[in-house]
C-alpha cells in the first residue's frame, strides 16, 4: 500500500514545486526526507518559456536555452540598445526544466510523484493534510503552489488587479532575419489603446525567434486580436513576409498589489499562489528562485517561519502599488514610464530595482526619472490609504 504520510509534500509540480524539489535534491541534508510531489497532470508539455535576467550561473544553468547580453527598447519616438552587463537575459523552455528535474528525481529513492487532482489542503499547527480524490495524505509540511482561489485571500486597502496577457509565436524564417546576440525587451510601437502594450522578440538563431505580444490591462482581448497583432508586427515592423509558426504560447499573469498568505501553519505558499509575481512587471521566475532558496535555508536551520517579508520586498511592494495606481488610473502610459526609466538610469540599476534589490540611492534616481507631479501624489495616496 502507498504511504499516507510524508515529511514534505510538494503540491504543484510547476516552476515553484520543481525549483524547490531541485534544491532539496541538491542538498544531502534532505536525503533521508520522504518527499511526495503531486500534480494534476504529467509535466510533458512545453507550455511556457521563462525569460529573466541573472548575473551568475543559476540553479537551472544547464537548461538555459539561449541568453543575450544586449536588448533593444523602442517607443514611437525613442530607441536604444541596452547593455545588460553584469546581467544576462536568459531563456528557459518549460519542458527542458520539467524534464531536467523529473529525470534527476528518478535516481532518488526518497522522492515519489503522484499525478492526481488536489481538492484542498489544510493544516493544524502539528501537521498538514492534502485531500485527493482517492484519499488524504498527511505531511509534516506542505509546500503549495496551487492557486485554489482565483483571488488571493488577504485583502487590504486599494487593490489593483491588472492582467498581463500575452501570446507568443516561435517563428522560423526562410532568410536570416535576426541577430541572436540581441533580444528586444520591449517594443511599444503599437497601439496603446487597450493599456500598456508591447512586443518582445527573442531570437535564438538568425532564422528563429520567439515573438510575443503582451498587454497589461483589465480584460483579455478577443482571441483573434492577438494573432492579427502578431502578424502585423512581424510583417510591418520586423519586415518579415516569409515565415512559419513552429510553436505557440498563451499566458495570463496576475499583476496586483494584493497581499498573499505566505504560510498557514504547516502550509508554505510559493510561486504565483505565494505572491511571487512582481506586481509591476509580471516577472516571477527569479522571485520563485529566491523563495525556494529561502525555504531550503530555513528548513536546514530548523527555522520554519516563512511568512515574513524582508524590507527590500516591502519597499518593492510599495513601488509596485504606485506603478499599478498610475496605470490603473491612466495617469501616464506605460510606454512613457518605461522609456523615462530606461533612458535616464543605468540598465543594471533598473534591473536591480525590478528585482527589489536596488539601493536607496538607486531608488531615488529612478523615482526622479519619472514625473513627480504624477508619481508623488500616487505614492502619497498609496502610503496614506
Ligand atoms: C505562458 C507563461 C509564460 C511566462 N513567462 C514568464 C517569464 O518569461 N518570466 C517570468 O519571470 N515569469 C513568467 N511567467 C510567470 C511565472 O513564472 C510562471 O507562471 C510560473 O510557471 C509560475 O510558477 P508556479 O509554480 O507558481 O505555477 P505553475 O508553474 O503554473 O505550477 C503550478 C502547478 O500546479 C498544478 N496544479 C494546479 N491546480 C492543481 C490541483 N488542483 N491539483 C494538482 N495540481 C494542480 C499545475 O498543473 C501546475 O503544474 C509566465 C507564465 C506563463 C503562464
Amino acid at each position: 500500500m502507498a504511504p499516507t504520510h510524508y515529511d514534505y509534500l510538494i503540491a504543484g509540480a510547476g516552476c515553484a514545486g520543481l525549483s524547490l524539489l531541485m534544491r532539496l535534491m541538491e542538498d544531502p541534508f534532505f536525503s533521508e526526507k520522504k518527499i511526495l510531489v503531486v500534480d494534476r497532470e504529467e509535466k510533458n508539455k512545453n507550455d511556457r518559456t521563462w525569460c529573466f535576467w541573472e548575473k551568475e550561473e543559476g540553479l537551472f544553468e544547464s537548461v538555459v536555452y539561449h541568453q543575450w547580453n544586449h536588448v533593444l527598447f523602442y517607443t514611437n519616438d525613442f530607441s536604444t540598445k541596452l547593455d545588460l552587463n553584469p546581467y544576462q537575459y536568459k531563456m528557459i523552455q518549460g519542458i527542458d526544466l520539467y524534464n531536467h528535474v523529473i529525470e534527476k528525481a528518478k535516481s532518488y529513492s526518497n522522492i515519489e510523484f503522484r499525478y492526481e487532482e488536489i481538492l484542498s489542503i489544510n493544516s493544524t499547527p502539528s501537521q498538514a493534510a492534502v485531500q485527493l480524490q482517492t484519499g488524504t495524505i498527511t505531511a509534516e509540511y506542505v509546500f503549495n503552489s496551487i492557486l485554489f482561489e482565483k483571488k488571493p485571500a488577504v485583502s487590504t486597502k486599494n487593490i489593483y488587479q491588472l492582467l498581463q496577457h500575452f501570446k507568443g509565436w516561435v517563428i522560423e524564417t526562410t532568410e536570416p532575419c535576426f541577430d541572436p546576440a540581441t533580444a528586444t525587451l520591449m517594443d511599444f510601437r503599437t497601439s496603446q489603446e487597450q493599456g500598456t502594450t508591447f512586443f518582445y522578440v527573442m531570437p535564438t538563431s538568425p532564422t528563429t525567434a520567439l515573438v510575443e505580444y503582451t498587454l497589461f490591462s483589465e480584460a483579455l482581448l478577443p482571441k483573434g486580436d492577438y494573432d492579427s497583432a502578431l502578424k502585423r508586427y512581424i510583417t510591418e515592423l520586423l519586415g518579415i513576409n516569409e515565415y512559419s509558426i513552429q510553436h505557440e504560447e498563451f499566458g495570463i499573469i496576475p499583476m496586483t498589489n494584493q497581499s498573499f498568505h505566505l504560510q498557514d501553519n504547516r502550509i508554505i505558499q510559493m510561486g504565483v499562489a505565494g505572491g511571487q509575481v512582481k506586481g509591476s512587471s509580471g516577472y516571477a521566475f527569479q522571485f520563485i528562485q529566491k523563495r525556494t532558496a529561502a525555504i531550503v535555508k530555513g528548513l536546514k536551520k530548523g527555522n520554519t517561519t516563512f511568512d515574513r517579508m524582508g524590507l527590500q520586498q516591502k519597499k518593492g511592494n510599495v513601488y509596485d502599488a504606485v506603478l499599478l495606481h498610475v496605470l490603473h488610473h491612466h495617469k501616464m502610459q506605460g510606454a512613457a514610464i518605461f522609456q523615462s526609466i530606461f533612458s535616464k538610469n543605468k540598465t543594471a540599476s533598473v534591473l536591480r530595482f525590478l528585482d527589489n534589490e536596488s539601493s536607496m540611492v538607486e531608488d531615488l534616481k529612478i523615482m526622479n526619472s519619472v514625473p513627480t507631479t504624477i508619481f508623488l501624489p500616487a505614492a502619497l495616496y498609496e502610503l496614506i490609504h
